[in-house]
């Protein structure tokens, strides 16, 4: 069985964001770009499965231009066999449909029985596009696993339910699932992966190589459009209560009940 994992590259976390003037994308200039963390979650796990015998090979599905090829090898590194790079003027503009269509298309195209992608990214983070991949596969989905077990042409997934509770999920393959905190913990690259690594294989795919109608993908088929993005609002000044203790406590409690309202 062949697992797809998706990946996709995002902002560095401990990046500082700067978005454009017209405020409906962000800068990236500058900003140093890595895998998106869940989506290593979703690539260690198809590795273990792998090493256990329950895969043949783990190709990597990333949308997006050149520059996300540093991170694509990042995963080859790691152990991945292989990586596809779905690449087309056709794509500017679109939304998580639009993505979702051409992944779905590509890994339906290398027939893998089992994808794992992340469970948001961390820039976009609408968490959409697994559950569109599956629908567009006619693949079974489970959403945010943090326990994930195959046998055979079946599989069990545990989720955490709100609460404290715990869901178990149980169907056949193909499934797509995305990952979450506490799946695995990931590895990082070796430095014998990271020579292997350049002589893997990063196909190169277009959306017309894929058998998708460019109408359906990018801006003009976009259902869902970002048009306004903003930093959170400047906090307010920290205030530092003077006077004796007594005073102060009492201070203090005022402003937590009357401003703040928290108690
Ligand atoms: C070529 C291109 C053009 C774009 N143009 C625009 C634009 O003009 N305006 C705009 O607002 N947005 C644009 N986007 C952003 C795009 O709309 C979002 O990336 C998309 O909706 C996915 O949403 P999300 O990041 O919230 O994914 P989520 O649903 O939160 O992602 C969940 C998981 O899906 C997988 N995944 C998501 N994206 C990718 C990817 N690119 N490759 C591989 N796996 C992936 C990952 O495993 C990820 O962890 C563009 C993106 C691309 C790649």
């Amino acid at each position: 069985m062949k697992i797809g994992v998706c990946l996709k590259q995002v902002p560095a976390t401990d990046t500082r964001i700067r978005i454009n003037a017209d405020a409906t994308a962000i800068l990236t200039d500058d900003v140093k770009f890595e895998i998106n963390p869940y989506d290593e979650y979703a690539l260690e796990e198809a590795l273990r499965l792998k090493q256990a015998g329950k895969a043949t090979e783990v190709i990597t599905f990333t949308v997006g231009g050149a520059d996300a090829e540093a991170r694509i090898r990042d995963g080859l590194a790691r152990g991945a066999d292989r990586a596809v790079r779905i690449d087309d003027p056709a794509l500017a503009g679109s939304d998580g449909l639009g993505l979702a269509r051409v992944l779905a298309a590509a890994l339906k195209a290398e027939g893998v029985g089992l994808v794992f992608a992340g469970r948001q990214s961390v820039d976009g983070d609408s968490s959409t596009v697994p559950a569109m991949i599956a629908e567009l596969m006619g693949a079974s989905q489970v959403s945010w696993v943090d326990k994930f077990e195959v046998e055979g042409d079946a599989f069990t997934a545990q989720r955490a339910a709100g609460g404290g509770m715990r869901e178990v999920v149980t169907g056949k393959l193909p499934v797509v699932a995305s990952c979450d905190k506490g799946l695995n913990t990931p590895r990082y690259a070796t430095l014998p992966g990271i020579l292997k690594a350049k002589s893997k294989k990063i196909g190169v795919m277009s959306v017309a190589e894929l058998g998708v109608d460019a109408g359906s993908v990018g801006a003009g088929a976009a259902l869902v459009t970002f048009t306004n993005m903003g930093p959170p609002p400047e906090r307010p000044a920290g205030r530092i209560l003077s006077g004796d203790t007594a005073s102060a406590v009492s201070e203090l409690v005022r402003l937590l009940r009357d401003e703040a309202k928290v108690i």
